[in-house]
């Protein structure tokens, strides 16, 4: 079965540093090098903290 995920690519307008966030991993908070700056992503929600530069949303594949 095919289930969709969301993958959000985004820079810390701190420290410059490119992170990517998986809505797929759960209580998942992804922190940039600097700790300012943080997401979680979820399904249906997402949570951020810091100064968050939005590069890239993708919605990919899971195969199983
Ligand atoms: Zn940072």
């Amino acid at each position: 079965m095919d289930k969709k995920y969301k993958k959000i690519t985004w820079k810390c307008g701190v420290c410059d540093s490119i992170q990517e966030s998986y809505s797929n991993r759960r209580w998942d908070m992804d922190i940039c090098k600097c700790g300012q700056s943080g997401m979680d992503l979820e399904e249906s929600y997402s949570r951020q903290m810091g100064e968050i530069i939005i590069v890239k949303e993708e919605i990919l594949e899971e195969n199983e």
